[in-house]
């Protein structure tokens, strides 16, 4: 992996898994795994609590 582009931060376009709602991600969704909204993301990690690994 390799910094230093054009751009700081790189938004990729995205559909969130949970509430299906087009969304931009800092990272680029590989289909691997879920994209979430900053929402549902947020949703998705409490602060401390049980860490599930899904
Ligand atoms: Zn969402």
């Amino acid at each position: 992996m390799s910094y230093g582009r054009r751009e700081p931060r790189e938004m990729h376009k995205a559909v969130c898994a949970e509430c299906n709602q087009e969304c931009e991600v800092p990272f680029k969704p590989d289909g691997s795994r879920p994209v979430y909204c900053r929402e549902c993301y947020a949703r998705r990690r409490p602060p401390r609590r049980n860490r599930y690994r899904y």
